[in-house]
């Protein structure tokens, strides 16, 4: 089993969109993919291949905790309220008050009241969905319930259940959130192999090298892929250093059709498989492939 992660150190490089067309291309070559929607804050991939049209199945993922007070063992002590360095307790006259929106879900305040008057409890963070696309590729897909937290955890969850219901799977694809927070480092953690989706822009650079370095910290192997790219458009500094900074798959020229095939929900190579654009992604596609010896 291999697990291939693809990131892009800032949003909108197109990261779903290779995700989704790799899963598509490598499920019609007769390979078991299956794809997992890490970005659990906007996850669309399961939309980028059509939508879901088997739910399996869809469960609450319940791995926050947060402590509340049992007010027949509480005395008001304040104790509490002193130990808590997030400031999310307040200690009133006769309750106490918990800013869950503070809490960092520590327990030092479960672990320091006296009385024992203090239990820290799942609550749910996001939800889970597992099912088929129309493309026909299984999608596992993390949804962080608004105002959630522990996104890093929700991606954890995830994986560890892809790969619990999918043994047999050769390939997982995991489309990871944009930028280099914690659910991105939650899913690049025990992969084989980091894509970097980036666009010949500075500030697309600069995120691509934030997450090489996260990849380096882990010694994963790790690839990029220059979307939207525009020819002669680009400064020829720009494409040196990301060929010198990068071991580039290819170059995707930029396509107004690729928009819209997002906005229609089909894989391009679905859509229009005669396409130029076509072309190149399964040129890159095939050296993905030969790398990962699938
Ligand atoms: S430390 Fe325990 S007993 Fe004291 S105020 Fe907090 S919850 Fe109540
Ligand atoms: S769990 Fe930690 S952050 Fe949350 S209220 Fe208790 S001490 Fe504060």
């Amino acid at each position: 089993m291999k697990e291939i992660v693809v990131v892009s150190g800032k949003g909108g490089t197109g990261k779903t969109f290779i995700s989704s067309n790799f899963l598509y291309y490598i499920k019609t070559l007769g390979i078991d993919c299956t794809g997992i929607d890490c970005d659990v804050e906007t996850p669309n991939l399961a939309q980028a291949l059509g939508g879901f049209k088997n739910i399996r199945y869809r469960r609450v993922a319940m791995t926050g905790r947060r402590p509340v007070v049992d007010y027949n063992r509480c005395t008001l002590c304040r104790l509490c309220e002193s130990a808590c360095s997030s400031k999310a307790i307040s200690v009133k006259e006769f309750y106490v008050e918990i800013d869950y929106e503070k809490c960092e879900s520590c327990g030092i305040c479960a672990i320091l009241c006296p009385e024992k008057a203090l239990r820290m409890i799942p609550y749910p963070i996001g939800e889970i969905v597992y099912g088929e696309t129309l493309s026909g590729v299984e999608v596992f897909t993390g949804n962080l319930f608004v105002g959630g937290k522990n996104s890093g955890r929700l991606v954890y969850e995830l994986r560890h259940l892809a790969r619990i219901e999918k043994p047999h799977s050769s390939i997982f694809v995991v489309d990871a959130a944009p930028g280099i927070g914690c659910p991105v480092i939650s899913s690049i953690a025990g992969s084989n192999i980091v894509l970097i989706v980036l666009e010949p822009t500075l500030s697309s650079i600069q995120g691509a090298i934030r997450v090489q370095e996260i990849a380096k910290n882990f010694n994963i192997d790790c690839y990029a892929i220059v979307n939207k790219y525009r020819g002669n458009g680009e400064s020829r500094r720009v494409i040196e250093y990301i060929e010198q900074r990068f071991k580039v798959l290819g170059y995707i020229p930029f396509d107004i059709r690729a928009v819209l095939s997002y906005n229609r929900s089909r894989p391009i190579i679905k859509l229009e498989p005669q396409s130029t654009i076509s072309k190149f992604l399964i040129e890159i596609f095939d050296k993905l492939l030969d790398i990962l010896r699938l």
